[in-house]
């Protein structure tokens, strides 16, 4: 039995306060799309995946303008992924992969509410787009991304999306990394020694301080993307992926 099958943590009434809460802050602040095709694509992938849990308390995305390319889960019921990384995705299957993944990291019980009080407590003046990037990392550790990539890979394949192009959100990440000469979060830090390590060092003189601070949380708490792709295509490719086959 695949794990997304097994029971799923569902949020309690607190969290759905949070989430709501949250939710207001955002809008208060940013853009969240409420229209057109990010928003149709993200809603129509949601509900098939929604389909497949085992539980009626339905996670929703939430397509927000902010000029990271990113996408994190808080406690409660919404899902946030910014318009800058959607549109990068080649289609559903894509994006329905990273929608899964951070559902997982609902379902599996990764998201605490006690992580997240800190933000009840901020001045109403501070700008939350500042914010957001440094959700995404703040709380996840390689082992439950690697769970997260698990399980949100066999949500999809229930759901009857195709699993190769689901990994083609890795591609994405990774030319998007390469932007920003992570190669680190790329390769992994032992191929780092194999590239030009001045060119690696050079180029983080010139980072802006808020990208190196992003790259380096990156790096701390992400497993390689390379690595991630890899480890996913060998289980796509093995005996123990049946939940795809009809
Ligand atoms: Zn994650």
């Amino acid at each position: 039995m695949s794990e997304f099958a097994k029971k799923v943590h569902s949020y309690t009434e607190q969290e759905q306060k949070f989430g709501d809460w949250f939710y207001q802050e955002v809008q208060a602040d940013l853009v969240i799309e409420k229209s057109g095709w990010a928003f149709d694509s993200s809603q129509r992938v949601a509900k098939r995946l929604n389909q497949q849990r085992q539980t009626s308390l339905k996670i929703e995305p939430v397509v927000i303008w902010i000029a990271q390319v990113t996408a994190f889960i808080v406690p409660g019921r919404y899902l946030y992924i910014s318009r800058e990384l959607l549109q990068r995705l080649p289609g559903d299957d894509a994006i329905a992969f990273l929608i899964a993944h951070e559902i997982a990291h609902h379902d599996l019980g990764h998201v605490k509410l006690s992580n997240y009080s800190w933000l009840k407590y901020l001045p109403g003046d501070v700008y939350l787009a500042m914010l957001l990037k440094r959700i995404e990392n703040k709380f996840t550790s390689l082992e439950h991304e690697s769970q997260a990539d698990q399980y949100g890979l066999d949500l999809c394949l229930s759901a009857g999306y195709d699993g190769q192009k689901c990994l083609q959100l890795f591609n994405v990440l990774e030319a998007h990394l390469l932007n920003f000469r992570a190669f680190e979060a790329i390769f992994g830090s032992e191929e780092l020694d194999e590239h030009d390590s001045e060119y690696w060092l050079g180029g983080l003189g010139q980072w802006i301080t808020q990208t190196h601070q992003w790259g380096q949380q990156l790096l701390q708490s992400h497993p390689p993307v390379r690595e991630r792709k890899n480890k996913l295509e060998e289980y796509l490719n093995s005996n123990h992926c049946q939940v795809g086959e009809k």
